[in-house]
């Protein structure tokens, strides 16, 4: 009964896994990609076997039905398989929802209401839900938000300076997404470290294709890089991050669309905007082939993130550990030398062998020396959304290693 699945479902993508919420064992996963384009795409994964179709997937709905379908195809109906729950990731939840949600029509309303924050996310998170429901209705159905981690945030660090009725009005103000993300690696770097989380003061540095960072205290979110929606804070694989205001308003007068300059912002900047691809190997083996504008990308790259990390520290008034996490953060020591490069007279020193590591579970990359522990902790969101649902659902709670 603690099979719970999992269902991401992004601005044009289903991604799906099954995994026991207890062992944390996954049992099938996979993607419908390119929903609302003329010809779509289903990837499905059990053990290791993988198959994949072509079909057209006009939305979201469409898309959890070719899910469901694959399922049936490899043997696995998800009808018989005694789901524990359907646990939604879903982005924007506002400042209603402050922990998972067992979805009812009214919470369903409500993720939809909220689609006037996250236009890219929430209408197609409510229509995976809608034909989720549908086809499984006896089964609970729970909503794990990105944003509920950050609610924790004190006013200060979530308000915008701009004025506050128009503000009200409009739900303007910080929110904070990856919530999921720095939650279960703070919970997991204190396991790694052995010490009750509400003991520690954590930066987590969730570096993938999305960047943000957030400064933990006792285990509350007190401040994080990302805010209205994803595109502030760090410099990301697409987005700028942070951008003077004046920058938008020069470009619109300018003749740009506002349709141009969110395809800028969010598809067009960032390390493909500097230097070309997305990826931070391309760049990283740009730069060392002699390429100045990677080598831009890069330099520009890190001493964003050393803003955050010198704010939060601050913010924190100190930090027992930074911990590195995503696809960057996990797999790319050059970066996390470049980060962490002069920070000494801070208490962060690393360790070039132990950053060079092969490793790929939890572990430490700081020297003996330093004062504050550097981590890199692999995230796993999946595993936290099944966790959290379960958690809901059996009211118990599941006793993981993250609980
Ligand atoms: P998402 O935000 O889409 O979940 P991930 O956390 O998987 O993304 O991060 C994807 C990014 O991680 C890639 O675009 C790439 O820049 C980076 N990445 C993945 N593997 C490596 C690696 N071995 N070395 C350096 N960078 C990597």
């Amino acid at each position: 009964m603690s099979l719970i699945l999992v269902v991401n479902s992004g601005s044009s993508s289903i991604k799906y896994q099954l995994i026991d919420a207890q062992t944390e064992q996954r049992q099938a996963s996979g993607l419908i990609e390119r929903i609302g384009e003329s010809m779509g795409r289903a990837v499905h994964r059990a053990g290791s076997e993988s198959t994949e179709r072509e079909l057209p997937i006009r939305h979201h709905g469409d898309g959890f039905r070719a899910m469901i379908a694959a399922f049936e195809r490899e043997g696995q109906p998800l009808d018989r398989c005694n789901l524990g729950a359907v646990g939604h990731r879903v982005v924007q939840g506002g400042s209603e929802f402050v922990e998972p949600a067992l979805i009812d029509d009214e919470v369903a309303a409500k993720i939809l209401d909220l689609a006037a924050l996250a236009p890219l996310h929430n209408p197609g998170h409510y229509q995976a839900i809608l034909a989720a429901r549908e086809a499984f209705p006896k089964v609970p159905h729970v909503a794990v938000f990105d944003t509920a981690f950050h609610q924790s945030m004190p006013p200060a660090a979530y308000t915008y300076a701009i004025d506050a009725g128009i503000a009200s009005a409009h739900g303007i103000r910080r929110y904070g997404f990856h919530g999921t993300s720095h939650q279960v690696v703070a919970q997991r770097a204190a396991d790694f470290l052995n010490k009750p989380i509400h003991s520690l003061k954590q930066i987590v540095l969730h570096l993938g294709n999305g960047a943000s960072a957030c400064a933990i205290n006792a285990g509350r979110s007190v401040a994080t890089s990302m805010g209205l929606t994803p595109l502030e804070g760090l410099v990301m694989g697409t987005r700028s991050g942070d951008l003077d205001p004046g920058v938008i308003l020069h470009l619109l007068r300018r003749g740009f669309s506002v349709d141009e300059l969110d395809e800028l912002l969010n598809k067009r900047s960032g390390l493909v905007g500097l230097a070309g691809s997305n990826d931070m190997r391309d760049v990283r083996a740009a730069a060392d082939a002699g390429s100045g504008n990677a080598r831009l990308a890069l330099d520009v790259y890190a001493r964003r993130i050393r803003h955050y990390v010198g704010a939060y520290l601050v913010e924190l008034g100190a930090a027992d550990a930074l911990i590195f996490t995503a696809g960057v953060g996990e797999n790319h020591a050059p970066l996390r030398a470049e980060v962490c490069a002069g920070l000494e007279m801070l208490g962060i020193e690393i360790d070039a062998a132990r950053n060079a590591s092969p490793e790929t579970g939890p572990r430490r990359i700081s020297s003996d020396a330093s004062r504050v522990e550097v981590l890199v902790v692999p995230t796993d969101e999946e595993a936290e959304i099944a966790r959290q649902s379960w958690q809901l659902v059996s009211g118990s709670g599941a006793q993981g290693e993250s609980g």
